[in-house]
């Protein structure tokens, strides 16, 4: 899970840009990094750490140039460490170019292999490389040509932004996994941004035009846009972008998150009833499916949990006697609320199960009579490919067991999921409107397959 943002043809890139990125942190916290572009020069400022931390005012004021590109990063392939940063910077025989990348290429291992055997060099391990090294490979006069000869060759999930001699490129896979959205900036109308959530647009007070198109390879090159089109492949949206990873405020496929969320909690409501006193949320993750299943059920919503936002990562290993450390950093329970009452208590997913018994508990003790868990997605069986990080198939608590062993497991008086098709109804999907759900199905749009994928290297030239 990563965010990118790109803007063009604006005097104040950067500082946009950096702007941009802190409304998209919840996309990736690692770390940060922002390249302008000016004329043939790159300017970068990239580090560890939070955007609020990463930028002085002196570095942002040395971002010059009317393109800028930015990334924040949650490491997925490759490890996280600083030489994987993001946007990547690379001098080849057609200049200088930057590029940040959001999801995970399935092939990159095998590309990277065959391009090392051939004598390429790479200064860091994040898949983003191997476009890098395919573009300096390809014989294409014009910049897009070799983003998009180089994009065909790769196998996997993509939202990127590039830069080169002021001006910016975008892509999306053709599957178009990780969203992607152009907008221009309301005050200066040949000012276009690209994020990967509308809600950096809101900051920036910028509009949004629409989304950028699966397979589409779109440059910006002063007030013109050029668009073409890798081959095409079926959409296949990350319904996980829904259910969890987008901020409620954002718009994706031009629908409102908040609202997929409550109809979500509704629908889980209608399949899942139970007699309760009241309904309560994990936050933030819970919150709006919370109000959907309250709403719908008409058992009053409640606050129960209250999240410490201030908490960042600690580095403290908890002993045995302090294990529940981690879970109350950011969460604590209301007792005087919670006293005696038969609580709802709603997430998004159950991934290992851990957290969800340490919850369940904590309600527990606040003197909480039942805790019944409703989980607003389908159960979490197959690890992720495309650029969001899961566990192994056997760590997923939901893979070898049925959820009345994981409401023993946690705890719980009961536990019940959204089905797979209540998720569906709640995301409207259709025909024209497919989603990737292969965390809840095991059924992949692109096969993770190393055995097929070395077949199908055979076939890649470059
Ligand atoms: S496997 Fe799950 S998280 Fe990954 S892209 Fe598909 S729906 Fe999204």
């Amino acid at each position: 899970m990563c965010g990118v943002f790109g803007i063009a043809n604006h005097p104040e890139a950067a500082n946009l840009t950096y702007l941009g990125l802190h409304a998209l942190q919840h996309r990736g916290q690692e770390s940060a990094g922002v390249v302008t572009s000016e004329g043939g020069t790159l300017h970068a400022v990239r580090k560890m750490g939070l955007v609020a931390d990463v930028f002085s005012k002196e570095q942002l004021a040395s971002l010059r140039g009317s393109v800028g590109i930015g990334h924040v990063r949650y490491s997925t392939a490759g490890g996280s460490l600083p030489k994987n940063v993001q946007p990547l910077t690379a001098e080849y025989r057609h200049g200088a170019v930057a590029l940040a990348h959001n999801g995970n290429l399935v092939n990159a291992e095998l590309l990277r292999t065959k391009l090392e055997a051939e004598g390429a060099i790479f200064s860091s391990n994040s898949d983003t490389e191997v476009i890098l090294q395919l573009m300096a490979r390809c014989n294409e006069t014009t910049l897009a040509g070799r983003l998009a000869w180089a994009l065909e060759r790769v196998q996997g999930a993509y939202s990127l932004v590039m830069t080169s001699e002021d001006r910016l490129l975008v892509a999306r896979d053709p599957h178009g996994f990780r969203p992607l959205i152009l907008g221009r900036m309301r005050t200066s109308p040949h000012a276009y941004v690209v994020a990967s959530e509308t809600c950096a647009f809101d900051l920036i007070e910028a509009e949004r035009i629409r989304d950028i198109e699966p397979g589409e390879v779109l440059t910006i090159d002063g007030a013109q846009l050029v668009s073409q089109h890798l081959p095409p492949a079926p959409p296949r949206f990350c319904v996980f972008e829904h259910v969890y990873f987008a901020r409620p405020d954002s718009r994706l496929n031009d629908e409102g998150v908040y609202d997929l969320r409550v109809r979500m909690g509704a629908k889980l409501a209608q399949e899942s009833p139970v007699e309760a006193d009241m309904v309560i949320p994990v936050p933030d993750s819970g919150v709006v499916a919370a109000l959907g299943y309250a709403r719908e059920s008409g058992i009053p919503f409640e606050l129960g949990l209250i999240r410490n936002h201030y908490v960042g990562r600690t580095f403290i290993e908890p002993k045995d006697s302090i294990r529940n450390f981690g879970v109350k950093l950011k969460l604590n329970p209301v007792p005087g609320l919670l006293k005696g009452k038969r609580v709802i208590v709603v997430d998004d997913s159950i991934v290992r199960g851990t957290t969800s018994r340490k919850i369940v508990k904590m309600i527990r003790d606040a003197g909480a009579r039942e805790v019944h868990v409703r989980i607003s997605s389908p159960p979490v069986k197959s690890p992720c490919f495309y650029g969001i990080d899961t566990p192994t198939r056997a760590e997923l608590i939901a893979h070898s067991h049925s959820p009345a062993e994981i409401a023993r497991y946690i705890t719980a008086d009961s536990a019940a999921y959204l089905s797979s098709k209540g998720l569906a109804e709640a995301v409207r999907e259709g025909p024209e409107r497919r989603f990737c759900d292969a965390c809840f199905t095991g059924d992949y749009p692109i096969p993770f397959d190393p055995p097929t994928h070395r077949r199908q290297l055979r076939l890649v030239e470059f």
